[in-house]
């Protein structure tokens, strides 16, 4: 699978095992033995995979350093990138070098926004752990957080590969599992009907961790994913609809504090939320109910936690920039595989519809 931006394209590789292999995907794509390599990891992944790929590579002659940062969104933070870049100066990355991400969206966006920053931009490779990641790996947005704002300090630095190894993925707690999922039905939601019927079928497997079956779900995912971007890298306006489910999504992860709701569960929620936004707008019963199907068979909650205040989801709703003269903007579902972005929706109907999902 290739994302072609015009320019630059880069692959995405998917399979079993390659993480005893990645040393040969490395040289294919111009990653020098000369300079050090700093592989970045969480204290949750590292202890199961890091030695794995630091063996591996060292065997075939690359220069490895490595760092493990804490498990956690509290990892995505300058004081952590500080040390890091500690970390790369004293083992000698030089301008050659290249950062590995060895985790999920975490350290995808920390290592990320390291490889955007050091020296200016150096060459950057993920190896997604988490079935959300197969979202965060592609598409170039690196970032770490403000403690007054998510992702607020980042950048657009694409990767020189993807290598998802399927593998890695048999470890994730099945909250991870099913929260990574949503995600992988938002590809579905807002490109491809058939696959969205493919996913509600092969859900069981999908949560059974069936290797064929997330490769495929994998592969589905990141080509969307990679469609959607190549034709608009900077988000000027396509790449929006990437955004179903995360107005509603966003709001109840600050309202209920990041921990009591995964991204992929407060985007599930969310995601119910814009289709009954959908029906307001005259979409038919099914969009509705196929997309409540599609989030429910992965697992997922689909009606958000009854004590959490529909004043402060609003409130929330209005730092997320979407208020507009008691009108917001938001992605709406029009078929199954088909959104719309709707900027005169009432802020009226958004509190009802929170209100709803109680
Ligand atoms: P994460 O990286 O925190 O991983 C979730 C948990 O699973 C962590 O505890 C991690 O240590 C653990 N884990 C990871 N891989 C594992 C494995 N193979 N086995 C066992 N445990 C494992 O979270 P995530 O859900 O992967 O990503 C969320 C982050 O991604 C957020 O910070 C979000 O902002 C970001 N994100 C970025 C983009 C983008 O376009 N850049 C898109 C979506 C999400
Ligand atoms: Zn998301």
């Amino acid at each position: 699978l290739t994302v072609d931006l015009g320019e630059r394209s880069y692959p995405i590789y998917i399979g079993e095992g390659l993480l005893d292999s990645a040393a040969g995907y490395f040289t294919k794509h111009g990653i020098s033995k000369k300079s050090t390599l700093m592989i970045v990891s969480d204290s949750h992944v590292a202890p199961l995979y890091l030695e794995t790929l630091e063996q591996h590579l060292r065997g075939e002659g690359f220069r490895v350093t490595s760092a493990v940062v804490d498990a956690g969104e509290s990892s995505k933070s300058l004081a952590v990138l500080e040390q890091l870049v500690a970390k790369a100066l004293e083992a000698g990355l030089d301008r050659k070098s290249a950062v590995v991400a060895l985790g999920g969206g975490v350290v995808g966006d920390l290592a990320g926004f390291l490889a955007a920053s050091y020296m200016r931009g150096v060459q950057f490779i993920q190896i997604p752990t988490t079935i959300l990641a197969h979202d965060s790996s592609v598409g170039g947005k690196v970032a770490v957080n403000h403690p007054l704002a998510k992702n607020i300090i980042g950048a657009f630095h694409q990767p020189e590969m993807v290598l998802y190894d399927l593998n890695t993925l048999q470890t994730l707690p099945i909250r991870e599992v099913r929260a990574g999922l949503a995600e992988v039905v938002k590809h579905g939601l807002i490109w491809d009907e058939s696959f969205v019927e493919w996913c509600v079928t092969n859900a069981g497997k999908l949560q059974a961790l069936d290797a064929d079956a997330l490769g495929y779900a994998l592969y589905k995912g990141c080509s969307v994913k990679a469609a959607v971007v190549s034709e608009d890298e900077r988000e000027n306006g396509l790449r929006a609809i990437l955004n179903l489910g995360h107005t509603i999504g966003h709001a109840l992860e600050a309202v209920a504090g990041y921990g009591e709701l995964l991204h992929g569960e407060a985007i599930s929620i969310g995601m119910i939320g814009s289709a009954k936004l959908g029906l307001r707008y005259g979409a038919p019963q099914s969009v509705y109910d196929v997309t409540k199907q599609s989030l429910q068979s992965c697992g997922l909650p689909t009606r958000l936690p009854a004590h959490l205040d529909t004043d402060a989801i609003m409130d929330a709703m209005s730092h997320d920039k979407k208020f507009k003269e008691s009108k917001m903007v938001f992605v709406v579902p029009v078929a199954i595989g088909k959104v719309e972005i709707k900027s005169d929706v009432p802020v009226e109907w958004v509190r009802e519809i929170v209100e709803e999902l109680k």
